[in-house]
C-alpha cells in the first residue's frame, strides 16, 4: 500500500503526546525531529522537508498547542493543514479551451504511463461530460506504442488518429488536429514519445509539437514508485516544456509517496489527476486533502 510506511512513522511519533498531558517545547522538537526522519524516509524532496518541518514547528510551538489539554490532536490538525498546503491546497480542474477542441499533450518518460493515462482521462471525460474525445498516435518509436493506443481506443470506443511509423509526429499530429476538428471532437489528446530518461532530441520534438498545437494542457505523467527521480523528471519536463500539471501514476502500487508530496512545492505545478490502476477507470481527480488524510491514517 502506498504511503504505509510513512502513514506508520507520523502515527508514531504523535502518538507518544498522546500519553503527555501538557507538552514543552521539547516535545514539540522531538516529534517534529521524527516527523523530518518519517518524510526523508518517504523519499519527500530534502528542501521541502525542510520548509514543512518549519513551519509546523512554528505553529506547533505556539501557545495554542503547547497550553491545550489535547496538544497529539492540535498537531495532528497542524500537520494536515500544512500537508494539504504543500500538496496544492485545492484540485485543480483541467483548463479547457473556449472553443473546441480542447487539445491535451501527454509527455512523460517511457513506462511511466502516458499511453495508458491519455486513454484513461479520454474515457473520464467521455463518461462524465459526455465529451466526445479523439487521440492522436504520435509515439512513433516505441514499439507497438500506435498498437497500445489502439487496442485502449477501441476499448473505450475513442478514435484513434494514426499514420504509422514513417511520417515525422509533427505531421501526424498536424493532420490528426485537422480531422478532430473536421469530426468536431471536444478534446483531443496527443500521445506523444516517451524515452527512458530526459534527452535533447525528445525535448526538441516535443516543443516542435507544442509550438504547432499550442496544447490547453500539457500533462506530465510521473511514476509515483520513482520517488525523487519522478520530482527531478517532472522538473526537467517543466523547465524544457513548461507543463500545465502532473499525473501521478501507480499510486496503487508500493510507493513510499515522496513524490505525491514534493511535486507541487519543487515544480510550482499542480498534480492535476492519479492513476491507481491498470484499468480504464483507475483515474482519479487529486485531492491535496483527501491525499493529507490518507497519508496521516
Ligand atoms: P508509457 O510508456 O508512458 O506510455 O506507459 P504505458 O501507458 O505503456 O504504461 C506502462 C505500464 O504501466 C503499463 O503496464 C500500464 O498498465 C501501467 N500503468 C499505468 N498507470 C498505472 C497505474 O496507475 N497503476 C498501475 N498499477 N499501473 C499503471
Amino acid at each position: 500500500m502506498a504511503f504505509e510506511g510513512l502513514t506508520e512513522r507520523l502515527q508514531n511519533a504523535i502518538s507518544k503526546l498522546r500519553r503527555k498531558g501538557k507538552i514543552s517545547e521539547a516535545d514539540v522538537k522531538e516529534v517534529m525531529r521524527e516527523i523530518r526522519l518519517a518524510l526523508l524516509e518517504a523519499d519527500v524532496n530534502f528542501t521541502v522537508v525542510k520548509n514543512f518541518v518549519k513551519k509546523v514547528k512554528n505553529r506547533a510551538v505556539g501557545a495554542e498547542v503547547l497550553e491545550s489539554l489535547t496538544p497529539a490532536q492540535q498537531i495532528v490538525k497542524i500537520v494536515n493543514e500544512e500537508l494539504i498546503e504543500v500538496m496544492g491546497e485545492e484540485a485543480s480542474p483541467l483548463n479547457k479551451s473556449s472553443k473546441i477542441p480542447t487539445i491535451i499533450m501527454m509527455v512523460g518518460l517511457q513506462g511511466a504511463g502516458k499511453t495508458t493515462t491519455a486513454a484513461k482521462l479520454a474515457n473520464k471525460l467521455k463518461k462524465e461530460q459526455n465529451a466526445r474525445p479523439f487521440m492522436i498516435a504520435a509515439d512513433i518509436y516505441r514499439p507497438a506504442a500506435i498498437d497500445q493506443l489502439k487496442i485502449l481506443g477501441n476499448e473505450i470506443d475513442v478514435p484513434v488518429f494514426e499514420m504509422g511509423t514513417d511520417v515525422n509526429p509533427v505531421e501526424i499530429v498536424r493532420q490528426g488536429l485537422e480531422v478532430a476538428k473536421e469530426n468536431k471532437n471536444d478534446y483531443v489528446f496527443i500521445d506523444t514519445a516517451g524515452r527512458l530518461q530526459i534527452d535533447e532530441k525528445l525535448m526538441n520534438e516535443l516543443a516542435e509539437i507544442k509550438e504547432l498545437a499550442n496544447p490547453n494542457e500539457i500533462l506530465l505523467t510521473v511514476d509515483a514508485m520513482t520517488g525523487q527521480n519522478a520530482v527531478e523528471v517532472a522538473q526537467g519536463f517543466n523547465d524544457q516544456l513548461d507543463v500545465t500539471g502532473v499525473i501521478l501514476t501507480k499510486l496503487d502500487g508500493d510507493t513510499r509517496g515522496g513524490a505525491a508530496l514534493s511535486i507541487r512545492e519543487v515544480t510550482g505545478k499542480p498534480i492535476k489527476f492519479i492513476g491507481q490502476g491498470e484499468k480504464m477507470s483507475d483515474l482519479d481527480v487529486f485531492y491535496p486533502d483527501r491525499m493529507a488524510s490518507r497519508i496521516l491514517g
